[in-house]
């Protein structure tokens, strides 16, 4: 985040950067939208004061059915919790389903309207506010489930693996760059910032 502020990437919000978008505005380069899946407590607990620190906007997709709990190796943010960021006016939070599933494998269309458009109802009502973000579990390459997240009201969504040559302007295909532990490396943070790694990958990878 140090490195972002310092090196004047133009960092904006989840929603700046869809109003971008949507109206077909130029994106000045070095624009960033920070995001992050699962609800993990570490974002409550690590992320939070770094972001605040340095004044960044970010945006959170939680799991509803895995707030508060504890998973495997995996503590999960609770409501007071994800209410106390929501309200800080600096996080923005989304949701990432029901409970993470593929959904490119649900096969009914009930189901899958219970991920994506229960989840938003749930969060709405105990945020007190609209949800306007949805970040897919596993990547979107499902059309049904990108067809059901803009039924459903959301404004955009994010995922990984959309098809090569994605995101283009489509709202509900914004592609992230993901940020991994080999980004402690500030070299390899840069060339993933970029842009130009994934670019490669999509090449070597053929998605
Ligand atoms: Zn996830």
């Amino acid at each position: 985040m140090r490195f972002l502020r310092e090196r004047k990437y133009n960092i904006v919000s989840l929603e700046e950067l869809t109003d971008l978008i949507k109206n077909k505005k130029k994106i000045p380069s070095g624009t960033v939208a920070i995001t992050f899946d699962d609800g993990y407590l570490d974002n409550y607990t690590h992320a939070y004061p770094v972001l605040k620190k340095y004044n960044i906007p970010a945006t959170i997709f939680v799991v509803i059915n895995r707030i508060g709990r504890h998973l495997g190796n995996d503590d999960y943010m609770s409501w007071n919790q994800i209410r106390e960021l929501s309200e800080s006016g600096l996080i923005t939070i989304g949701s990432h389903s029901m409970n993470h599933p593929n959904l490119s494998e649900i096969n009914s269309e009930e189901q899958l309207k219970e991920e994506v458009f229960e989840s938003k109802k749930i969060l709405e009502k105990e945020l007190n506010q609209e949800v306007k973000f949805f970040s897919y579990p596993f990547g979107g390459r499902s059309l049904e489930a990108r067809r059901m997240v803009s039924l459903s009201g959301y404004k955009a969504a994010v995922g990984t693996n959309f098809p090569k040559g994605s995101p283009g302007d489509d709202l509900y295909a914004l592609k992230r760059l993901r940020i991994s532990e080999n980004c402690r490396n500030m070299f390899i943070f840069w060339v993933e910032t970029s842009g130009f790694y994934t670019h490669i990958k999509e090449q070597r990878d053929d998605y």
